[in-house]
């Protein structure tokens, strides 16, 4: 069996709990696992490679795998469960299954992180609806660039996104969160994501900046809090604290919105 270089250990579909800046002690759930799997390839991916470019709905990993790591794991020190992992999580058809065994073995929260390109699908959206808590991200205005800084499957455009988020918007009982990351090649765009986020009119709106290092190759480990890994990784320009603060004071009046940033973090 081949095993988690990081920790020697077995690889699980199960990670952490790791602290999140957002929530609290999270513990994480791979239902991509096999692979890097995702509809998009951003710049600042912190798994480094996607290595399967799709928006393929399938099983990668059983169910039934998926709650055995869970019973070996750390759950009872997490505050919430987070579906990330390595890749788009929604592209894996368990989700709803998963989500439900998790929350009937717990109790605990749950939460989805998603990319949001599949949420145009009616199928996408029933399945989330049974998290409490769904983070989409959105870092484009334009189409020109989201190929730049997400650089999505064919047929995902800044519109079929947005779109989905709304669809979400409105069928979803939970908590809606939209994320933003910020790099100098999106900062132009503020005052058109702002009219974005007015369409959506998410609980929250979370700023964020690529502080961590990319990774040159894909590392299973790299899903959770990989600072400290000896692998190679390149460091992406980022925003800074000042700028993050204008950025933050600026979307604030345009949309009146909750805003929370990397930048104000304990
Ligand atoms: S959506 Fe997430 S997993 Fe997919 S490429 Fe972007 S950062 Fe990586």
């Amino acid at each position: 069996m081949s095993v988690d270089t990081a920790h020697n250990l077995p690889p699980s579909t199960v990670y952490g709990p790791v602290k999140s800046w957002r929530v609290g002690n999270s513990l994480g759930i791979d239902l991509l696992f096999t692979s890097s799997i995702c509809s998009f390839r951003c710049v600042y991916c912190q798994l480094g490679k996607i290595l399967e470019h799709t928006a393929e709905r399938k099983i990668y990993v059983p169910t039934a795998k998926v709650m055995e790591d869970l019973r070996a794991s750390r759950w009872q020190e997490a505050d919430i469960i987070t579906f990330s992992g390595n890749g788009e999580p929604t592209l894996a058809l368990n989700l709803a299954e998963v989500i439900r065994d998790i929350k009937a073995f717990t109790g605990k929260p749950l939460m989805v992180l998603t990319n949001a390109t599949t949420l145009g699908d009616p199928r996408v959206r029933a399945d989330l609806r049974e998290a409490d808590k769904v983070f989409c991200k959105l870092d484009a205005a334009d189409d020109q660039t989201l190929l730049r800084v997400n650089r999505p499957v064919a047929g995902v455009t800044v519109r079929s996104i947005v779109d989905g988020i709304k669809a979400l918007r409105a069928e979803f009982p939970g908590y809606l969160a939209v994320q933003m990351m910020f790099m100098p090649m999106n900062r132009k765009e503020l005052e058109a994501m702002a009219d974005l986020l007015n369409e959506i009119r998410p609980d929250e709106v979370q700023l964020n900046t690529p502080m961590r290092p990319v990774p040159r190759d894909w590392f299973r480990e790299s899903r959770g809090n990989h600072l400290g890994l000896p692998y190679p990784a390149a460091q992406l320009k980022t925003v800074d604290r000042a700028d993050a603060l204008t950025i933050e004071a600026q979307l604030q009046e345009l949309t009146g919105l909750k805003i929370v940033s990397i930048y104000r973090k304990d």
